[in-house]
């Protein structure tokens, strides 16, 4: 139960950041330019090729959003109450080095303390700011699934954007290219 209720805590946490407001922003502008805008100028979404561009690209940014919500809102590794660094260790000379002073507890190998969380965390990476929220342990394989459709999507993207601006006859109904043919 204290787990689920941290979970939504960090879940509200992330969500009151700007830099993840601003990516999920960035996620939503890309996802309605490329598919209402420029796929739909270039195909049209009404025939099969318009269609199934716009069902595969939906595809690849839906993954990336339940990723990136699973990497903001998870507990990126916490540190199990029971743990006690072995007495018997012959390593036991280093524990000092492996014991938090912040957290007032002993950490296992490969933890570290985050400023930012102002708490410890197994396996830490780094701290995200897109997704407020430290990449460690049980949130690393989210945040990898994350970042390869981030890009997936954006080459895909990119791509949609160049066919529509070479390939297709611009009547000047479009805003952004009367936008770009009046400089
Ligand atoms: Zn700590
Ligand atoms: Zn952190």
């Amino acid at each position: 139960m204290a787990r689920r209720r941290g979970g939504v805590a960090a879940a509200a946490a992330a969500a009151a950041s700007p830099a993840v407001v601003g990516a999920v922003s960035v996620m939503a502008l890309v996802y309605y330019s490329t598919v209402f805008i420029f796929l739909d100028h270039w195909l049209g979404l009404g025939t099969t090729a318009g269609a199934a561009n716009a069902a595969a690209f939906s595809v690849v940014v839906a993954a990336c959003f339940f990723s990136f919500l699973c990497a903001a809102a998870a507990d990126p590794g916490s540190v199990p109450a029971s743990f006690a660094p072995d007495a018997e260790d012959p390593q036991r000379q280093g524990l000092k080095s492996r014991y938090c002073d912040k957290c007032c507890m002993y950490k296992p190998s490969r933890t570290h303390h985050c400023k930012v969380c102002k708490r410890c965390v197994l396996k830490m990476d780094h701290h995200c700011v897109w997704i407020n929220n430290c990449v460690g342990y049980a949130n690393y394989k989210s945040f990898i699934i994350c970042v390869l459709n981030a890009t997936i999507g954006s080459l895909y993207s990119l791509v949609v954007f160049l066919f529509d601006l070479f390939q297709t006859e611009h009547e000047f109904d479009v805003p952004y290219v009367k936008v770009i043919h009046k400089h």
